[in-house]
């Protein structure tokens, strides 16, 4: 549509002057040109036309790592009655470090976020889950010549590009050192919660697709789902599966037993059928997020439906699902006369309708 074409011709001229200026060898070195970039003075914000029915805001100390003890929960809801914070519906605990606000309105919770008077006397930090707020994306063969700074000026999209990152492949040499080289893929974050499904680099055209992201494996414990810094656990050998550091580790290396699956390879191996299994489900739960976005096409909904109740209502606010119910109920009416409308052919009707839409989308 007009509007995104007139961006990307905009887009495209701002490309020009940088994309000439890549070529200088001094302009950036490589560690410039690959840093993720992101947009200046961006800061999250609840849209003011969500049909979210709660607002999050996460609390964290502002010196990193301090963690949250009961005296600063007290604190924090006397606080809260002293400035008479409006729309607070509850307070809870995240993690060692986080603790979470819950908010009845969006403007609320966005007032909240720019108290700064309120978070500096408490020594706070306020923020948002990125995941009620943005989208992540993967493009495709990106020339390895751009910079993540020449892409996000060249970029041409119906959504709000924030954040530009270009996937970097580990390497070690030789010598044992670690090296990162640039990959054609590059992932694009947007300020939406539905993905579009193309955008526009100097005219050509990238599709994009879900961003799946990486396992998460604990090095302390070897575990999944969570990082050694949240880590209960004992610490378990990645090499041998005893209970202690791998630099400490005594046993073959040649022969290695794995924590999770007992198998003949170390813990964090990519070929470890635990593990396997863990990039799978990552990538179901990030299709699922998607096609829950399917169910909410009046822009900023809640992204994962919390009870079967809410799931219902966001379906029935999608309108490729109404379309659904229409084609089903023409069909019954239209063959009516051949078969008549019982439970068995609104089931066998609804059943081809599902299967003829899955097939036409593929
Ligand atoms: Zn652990
Ligand atoms: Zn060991
Ligand atoms: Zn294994």
């Amino acid at each position: 549509w007009d509007g995104r074409n007139l961006k990307n011709e905009k887009k495209k001229e701002g490309a020009e002057d940088r994309g000439s200026s890549a070529e200088d060898s001094d302009y950036e070195n490589d560690a410039d040109k690959y840093r993720p970039y992101k947009v200046t003075n961006y800061s999250r914000k609840y849209p003011e036309n969500s049909q979210r029915r709660d607002f999050v805001v996460f609390l964290t100390h502002q010196c990193a790592d301090k963690p949250f003890s009961d005296g600063d929960k007290v604190n924090l809801s006397q606080a809260i009655r002293k400035y008479a914070i409006s729309g607070v519906l509850h307070l809870r605990p995240m993690n060692k470090y986080k603790v979470a606000i819950t908010f009845d309105l969006s403007n609320n919770a966005n007032t909240f976020l720019g108290h700064n008077k309120f978070l500096d006397e408490l020594g706070l930090n306020a923020s948002i889950p990125a995941a009620d707020t943005e989208v992540t994306g993967v493009v495709k063969s990106v020339p390895v010549g751009l910079s993540n700074k020449n892409i996000f000026a060249m970029i041409g999209s119906s959504r709000n590009v924030i954040q530009v990152r270009r996937f970097m492949r580990r390497v070690r040499a030789d010598g044992g050192e670690v090296a990162y080289i640039p990959t054609q893929t590059v992932a694009v974050t947007f300020a939406s919660t539905q993905l579009p499904e193309y955008v526009y680099l100097d005219s050509w055209r990238h599709e994009v697709t879900q961003y799946v992201p990486p396992v998460k494996q604990c090095l302390k414990c070897q575990q999944f789902g969570h990082i050694a810094k949240f880590c209960k656990n004992n610490e378990v050998c990645s090499i041998c599966s005893e209970n202690h550091n791998y630099k400490a580790c005594g046993a073959d290396k040649q022969n290695p037993v794995c924590a999770n699956c007992k198998g003949k390879h170390i813990a964090i191996s990519a070929s470890c059928p635990i593990k396997k299994n863990k990039i799978e489900e990552n990538k179901i739960k990030s299709r699922t997020a998607a096609y829950a976005d399917l169910f909410n096409e009046k822009s900023f909904p809640q992204l994962a439906a919390r009870t079967a109740e809410t799931y219902l209502e966001n379906m029935l606010k999608s309108q490729s699902f109404l379309n659904m119910i229409t084609q089903v109920i023409i069909k019954l009416v239209a063959n009516k006369n051949e078969s008549p409308i019982n439970t068995e052919t609104i089931r066998a009707a609804f059943q081809g309708t599902i299967r003829g839409n899955a097939q036409s989308k593929a």
